[in-house]
């Protein structure tokens, strides 16, 4: 039987791990750093491998086939492990990446290449911030004394954060009349976005250019170069099975 690993921590990952065929043996990693994880079907670990060289010794541990990253398209440092760990062990990679948000007429998209970059642009844009980049970055904000943040997470964040903030412990999928109810009620001048892609979270995408709100919106890290890579569930599927 031969045996998959996937790295995980997104929909697509748990979609994955439910619509493999019994031929193959699953095992779904998690980082752990959400207290209370959706657990995707199958076997499941939970934890950092320690690096390349320690993923390289579960591959080898575990008789692993055939690696599927599947984690978030801004989870650059496990991708990267990955890709080492793969070469090294011979153990064949494939990425699967949904593609990013698709900007359409009327949206006022700021394109930047970081956090840092996006911090650097509010005070020139607005003083009240939808801030969705998740609880991990806040600490390039956390020197933003002048603008006032509504930052949305699924666990509470730790500090450095910024001064001035009221937290939403939330997670998606998430409607646009909630995203555009929730933008009026904070009186939201603009939303900072991580290109996450996925149609989990885009709805604040769509309520935004209907309230005509500014979109700063943090470029993903590309994928690394000579590794295949798929968009969809059902192309990992196939890929696997040819
Ligand atoms: P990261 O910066 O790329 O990875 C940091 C370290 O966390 C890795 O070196 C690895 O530790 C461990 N790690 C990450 N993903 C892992 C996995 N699936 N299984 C086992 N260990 C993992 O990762 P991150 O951006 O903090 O994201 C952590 C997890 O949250 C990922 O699984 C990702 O899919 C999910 N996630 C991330 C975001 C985001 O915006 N970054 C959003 C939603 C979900 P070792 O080096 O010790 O192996």
């Amino acid at each position: 039987m031969p045996t998959v690993l996937i790295l995980g921590g997104t929909g697509e990952a748990r979609r994955l791990a439910a619509v493999l065929p019994p031929v193959y043996r699953v095992i779904s990693s998690l980082a752990g750093r959400v207290a209370d994880p959706a657990r995707p079907a199958g076997e499941v670990r939970i934890g950092g491998f320690g690096g390349p060289p320690g993923l390289a010794s579960y591959l080898r541990a575990e008789r692993v086939d055939v690696v599927v990253d599947a984690t978030h398209p801004f989870a650059a440092r496990m991708s990267a492990n990955a890709a080492l760990a793969c070469r090294e062990t011979g153990v064949p990679l494939l990425v699967l990446r949904r593609p990013g948000f698709a900007e359409r007429p009327g949206d006022g998209w700021r394109h930047v290449p970081s956090l840092e970059a996006a911090a650097a642009l509010l005070p020139g844009l607005a003083e009240r911030v939808f801030l969705t980049t998740g609880r991990q970055g806040l600490a390039h904000f956390a020197h933003l004394g002048a603008q006032w943040f509504l930052v949305r997470c699924v666990d509470p964040p730790q500090p450095p954060v910024p001064p001035r903030l009221e937290v939403v412990l939330d997670r998606g999928p998430f409607t646009v009349e909630g995203e555009t109810e929730l933008m009026l009620r904070y009186d939201i001048g603009v939303l900072v976005t991580k290109d996450s892609g996925g149609s989990m979270t885009a709805a604040k995408l769509d309520a935004a250019r209907a309230l005509r709100i500014p979109v700063v919106v943090v470029d993903r890290p590309p994928v690394t170069p000579g590794v295949a890579c798929v968009a969809t569930v059902e192309a990992v599927v196939a890929h696997l099975q040819a």
